[in-house]
């Protein structure tokens, strides 16, 4: 499969199944390892069923999920009468969409009926969410079978998944190190092959940092483009959900079935959806302008990461992209405003976990005042970094410091739209490397929240400015994946898909590599 570098998914689906039929039955190392698209395909074709698809995905979540701890919620009934509800209906000769029967890991931030929805905090555990999110319904509604929920940072807050209330995920790569965050267990959960396709959430980088430090393709969408209806706020005016996947095809596919309009969200955005999966398939980038973003390099960054840029921003060139340097001087300021930002959103949707309306309640005692109860029940059920950001976004509200800090920041934020602005006067597409470090090893950074903070530097910008972003595995570092990031102007997603697409095929990222070689060794 590696040996070829532009396989398509039909051909592929079509190789690896034939082989299992020949062997008696598809073998779940074979079906584990193909992509969303070849396992549609198979699917489509009548070379593999739904059932069995799932109940690979299954068999290989029992296998390797204690060890990874991807998944915080396993639904095997559910996921297993969805793909029987696809082989029938398939049976029956309906026409079913280009994700029938492929199944899925959902962060556990989307509410999905008849699961629990614990954001990875302690201060919803038991809650059970009376309705599903615009995303989980266009999935359902899509055939896409949903294996169940996965771990993340607390509410979203963080850059290793070492902020779940319910233990880390591990990198699949090397399982002494972090998936990344807040997105850590899609994105662990499709490295280590429990799943092909995942959802994750991005408010400063959490679906692009998981996916470059577990070799993933990962999306930021356009803020506005998929619907955030059932996504439980962390900073509403950043947060957008989107696909994780091990190809740009994948991805697209996934973003296709998610995105578009939505009139349960008061920010969606109605416009037509870019035509991200045509673009994917393109593989053409002569006259495409590239640029090179200056500021984000040098001090900090590891010399791995940086060579591995270099080569695949050189690989650009040789496709015929032209590459130019592009200056973006506000992006220095990006991290420390999206620090009193996303904090002061955070403070006022978190401030809905009263006791009162979900999950835990602590200290009723018949005697304690509600207040009393609100604030034991808070104490106990967030965690010391969800804590911090709503002491430091209540600080930064406040009356007297509005204007300086909150106020400030805001500002800041105008600029660096302008700067993106002023770049794609002059270029297409803008890229980066997407983190500055491959993954660090567990409890590197925990006792160190700036540390932590540092690794989205590349990615908040695009959150900032509304604008999509894609991480593509660049390649590896001493054995661990490092990701490049592509950024294009709000709405023009289909952007990233295209250079993604001929990038990914070029760089062949594929080849020996064990997402779609041979499984890590779990
Ligand atoms: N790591 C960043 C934070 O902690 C981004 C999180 C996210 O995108 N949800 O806020």
């Amino acid at each position: 499969m590696t040996d070829n570098p532009t396989p398509s998914a039909t051909t592929t689906a079509a190789a690896t199944t034939t082989a299992a039929a020949a062997t008696g039955a598809a073998a779940a190392t074979d079906v584990v390892h193909l992509t969303a698209a070849a396992t549609a395909a198979a699917i489509a074709a009548g070379e593999l069923s739904a059932v069995e698809a799932t109940q690979a995905a299954l068999d290989r979540i029992a296998k390797v999920d204690d060890t990874i701890h991807a998944f915080l919620h396993v639904d095997a009934e559910g996921a297993l009468a969805a793909a029987r509800s696809v082989d029938e209906r398939r049976a029956a000769g309906e026409r079913l969409g280009p994700l029938a029967g492929v199944p899925l890991a959902l962060k556990d931030v989307l509410t999905a009926r008849g699961m629990p929805t614990t954001c990875g905090s302690r201060i919803l555990e038991g809650w059970h969410a009376p309705y599903d999110a615009t995303v989980v319904s266009r999935l359902r509604a899509a055939d896409v079978v949903l294996l169940g929920k996965v771990n993340m940072d607390e509410f979203a807050m963080g850059s290793s998944t070492e902020n779940s209330a319910y233990g880390p995920t591990r990198n699949p790569w090397d399982t002494t190190r972090i998936p990344g965050g807040s997105s850590g267990g899609s994105a662990a959960a499709v490295a280590a092959l429990e799943a092909p396709l995942a959802i994750g959430t991005d408010t400063g980088g959490s679906i692009r940092q998981p996916a470059a430090v577990c070799g993933l393709v990962g999306v930021k969408p356009t803020y506005g483009g998929v619907s955030r209806y059932g996504l439980v706020a962390f900073s509403s005016s950043l947060d957008q959900a989107g696909p994780l996947a091990r190809t740009v095809t994948d991805a697209a596919l996934l973003h296709a079935a998610i995105a578009g309009h939505d009139p349960l969200d008061s920010t969606s955005v109605d416009v037509p959806v870019p035509a991200v999966v045509a673009a994917a398939g393109r593989r053409d980038i002569r006259g495409v302008r590239v640029g090179v973003v200056r500021e984000l390099a040098g001090d900090g960054y590891d010399p791995g990461v940086e060579a591995a840029f270099t080569a695949a921003v050189e690989t650009l060139t040789a496709l015929g992209a032209e590459v130019v340097e592009v200056s973006c001087p506000h992006f220095t300021y990006a991290l420390p405003a999206y620090y009193l930002i996303a904090p002061s959103e955070c403070s006022s949707n978190l401030a809905r976990f009263d006791a009162m309306r979900f999950g835990l309640r602590i200290g009723d005692d018949g005697q304690a005042g509600a207040e009393e109860v609100m604030s034991r029940t808070r104490e106990a059920g967030f965690g010391p970094e969800v804590k911090r950001r709503i002491i430091l976004g209540t600080y930064a509200l406040s009356s007297g410091y509005y204007d300086a800090y909150y106020g400030q920041a805001q500002k800041v934020r105008t600029l660096i739209s302008r700067d993106f602005s002023a770049a794609f006067e002059q270029v297409d597409v803008l890229v980066s490397p997407t983190t500055p470090t491959p993954a660090f090893p567990l409890g590197a950074k925990v006792d160190d929240p700036v540390a932590m903070y540092l690794s989205d530097l590349c990615t908040i910008p695009s959150n900032l400015a509304g604008g999509p972003a894609m991480s593509l595995p660049a390649g590896l570092v001493d054995g661990l994946p490092v990701g490049i990031q592509i950024m294009a102007p709000p709405f023009a997603d289909d952007r990233l898909y295209l250079v993604g697409g001929a990038l990914e095929e070029a760089l062949d990222a594929r080849r020996g590599h064990p997402l779609l070689d041979e499984a890590p060794a779990l």
